[in-house]
């Protein structure tokens, strides 16, 4: 008998910030958080307050991209759909998250938001990379998956150069 140990990460459930131990292989499939039976991959994208933003950056193993964005701006609402479709078509491989600027004044200022729409991808607690301006759901997938490369392979970099000068 073979056993495979399928590796587990953290999802943090963005309903009720209860972080959630998943295999990594069930992320394409239908998950729904231990606490409050929330789904875990909601392909919506959320607004999050403060405390939801800090528990998803702080514990999820999936990185989040966020959309730093406010209900007056034109662009913003223009570019929603598209965000929500590129969330759905990468399901399991991010989480997409919106901020609401004008709600949540202190996470702009943390985040040193100048222009809305901002976009930002933050992986292992850190911001990986920021896109300022609209843009099509091709060219948001195009550099989303473009980041997502970039902190994978830093991640194996690291095991491979485990034990070496
Ligand atoms: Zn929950």
């Amino acid at each position: 008998m073979i056993e495979i140990t399928v590796p587990k990460m953290h999802l943090v459930c963005t309903h009720c910030n209860a972080t959630n131990r998943v295999p990594a292989d069930k992320l394409q499939a239908e998950l729904n958080c231990g606490q409050c039976h929330a789904s875990l991959l909601s392909v919506h994208p959320d607004n999050l307050g403060e405390a939801a933003f800090n528990a998803q950056i702080a514990k999820s193993d999936l990185p989040v991209v966020v959309d730093f964005w406010a209900p007056w701006c034109g662009p913003c609402r223009m570019m929603a759909p598209a965000y929500e479709k590129v969330s759905q078509d990468m399901q399991g491989h991010a989480r997409f998250v919106k901020v609401n600027t004008e709600v949540e004044q202190g996470l702009a200022a943390k985040f040193n938001i100048r222009s809305i729409p901002t976009l930002a991808v933050l992986a292992g607690g850190r911001e990986i990379a920021r896109q300022s301006g609209a843009m099509s759901a091709t060219d948001l997938m195009r550099w989303v998956n473009t980041v997502l490369l970039k902190i994978n392979s830093s991640t194996s970099q690291n095991g491979d150069n485990h034990g070496r000068a």
